[in-house]
């Protein structure tokens, strides 16, 4: 057969795929923001690996740090032992991250997922307080094991394999009620009653803007609220930053300029830099519980992984430089959407940062447009609860012009489609 036919994934790979069907082309190359396929045909990539390519596909110098290390026999695979590579990472994220911030976090590598930080997060949350309830929130999205899809709002736990486990309950999220009942007043009755079970939790766990639940953004009022209830009540505040952190909406961690410091943060996705497996968990030194071997896992602290994520701090997080990139291509995004929302009755902007959508209403129309744009040469994904906002990921390195492109494609499907 030839390269570009799809065929053979429909015949013999799991039903379980998904973004390859509403993408069915066969990719061969990528570099920064754009991807090409076997016919030859380039697309500006909007999805980036869902935000594990904040810094684009294949930047020059992860590839060559890469190879050099390839090159020079370094370790490839070395369970949780010491390595020069997890030393140069650690010290590049010490000194670029946490020192700044004041940050005495703790460095736990975990299985190369999200949803095995957030495993790991919420059993230290219980062992370091001796409880078990989890407090989540509505369209909240953890990863799909047990316990992180447990805390997973948006109906993924119900039905096929997915079977919510005891003590994790999600609560409205910032938002949910409309903007006249602020859900933060929820969660503080609930805390101070006995007869809601959730008086007294483990922890108290959310994402600051919900990556797959449809970009709700809470606000920082909530969210410094939230945190200062979850002290109050002796539960641990865990950020879900695996989607959001990494400069997506903004800073590098999603929590950055609020008066709000979280007991534990989870992060994978871009956090290597180069779309390399890894799963990292920050935890306050007093919560660092577990002893060795009460969350192993082969593949903690991939090899290859040290080397890009190292290189990725030092590249775009020893200055703000960045941040002033960040910022600007931001209102690039901002104002492309907007070009949308005003051809959609009620459609509105979503998000923050670099990490922004347009409600467009149903799943149907965004689905359409998504299709529409794909036909135009962009990759761009939906998200929320009915697939209703189309989602822009873009690299947070594409250059302006890649994104006004971009959007264009965008703009002219959804002209296309709505006209
Ligand atoms: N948390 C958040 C906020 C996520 O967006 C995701 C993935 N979409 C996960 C956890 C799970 O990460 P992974 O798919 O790597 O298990």
């Amino acid at each position: 057969t030839k390269l570009s036919d799809t065929a053979l994934f429909a015949r013999r790979e799991s039903e379980a795929r998904s973004y390859c069907r509403g993408f069915d082309t066969v990719f061969t190359s990528a570099r920064g923001s754009e991807i090409t396929d076997a016919k030859g045909r380039t697309y500006i990539d909007f999805l980036a690996g869902c935000s594990s390519l904040n810094y684009g596909h294949n930047d020059t110098d992860m590839k060559l740090a890469l190879i050099e290390h390839l090159s020079a026999d370094g370790i490839a695979h070395g369970l949780d032992l010491h390595t020069d590579t997890k030393k140069a990472f650690i010290q590049a994220f010490e000194t670029h991250i946490l020192k700044p911030r004041g940050m005495d976090h703790k460095m736990m590598f975990t299985g190369p997922t999200g949803a095995n930080a957030v495993e790991a997060a919420m059993k230290i949350a219980r062992k370091s307080t001796g409880r078990t309830e989890v407090v989540a929130f509505t369209n909240g999205f953890h990863g799909v094991t047990q316990g992180a899809l447990s805390a997973t709002g948006n109906g993924y736990h119900r039905g096929g394999a997915g079977t919510s486990l005891n003590g994790v309950t999600r609560l409205p999220f910032d938002g949910y009620m409309g903007e006249d009942v602020d859900t933060a007043d929820l969660l503080e009755a609930m805390l101070n009653d006995a007869s809601s079970g959730l008086d007294a939790p483990a922890a108290i766990m959310f994402e600051t803007v919900q990556g797959e639940g449809g970009l709700n953004a809470a606000r920082p009022e909530w969210i410094t609220r939230v945190a200062k209830l979850a002290k109050e009540h002796g539960a641990l505040l865990i950020i879900d930053d695996v989607q959001a952190g990494c400069g997506r909406t903004g800073g590098f961690f999603s929590f950055d300029g609020m008066d709000v410091m979280p007991d534990i943060v989870t992060m994978a996705k871009s956090i290597s830099g180069f779309g390399l497996p890894m799963g990292l968990v920050l935890v306050r030194p007093d919560e660092d519980v577990m002893g060795p071997a009460e969350h192993n896992g082969t593949f903690r602290g991939n090899t290859h992984a040290f080397v890009t994520a190292r290189v990725a701090i030092e590249k775009f997080w020893a200055d703000d430089a960045f941040l002033g990139d960040i910022t600007r291509r931001a209102k690039i995004v901002e104002e492309g959407l907007e070009a949308i929302a005003s051809m959609v009755d009620g459609a509105y902007l979503k998000g923050r940062g670099m990490m922004r959508g347009v409600d467009v209403g149903t799943g149907e129309l965004a689905g359409e447009i998504c299709a529409k744009a794909f036909e135009n040469g962009l990759i761009v994904e939906t998200s929320g609860s009915d697939d209703e906002v189309i989602k822009i990921l873009a690299p947070l390195t594409t250059p302006d012009e890649t994104l006004r492109r971009g959007l264009d494609i965008l703009i002219a499907a959804a002209a296309e489609v709505t006209g």
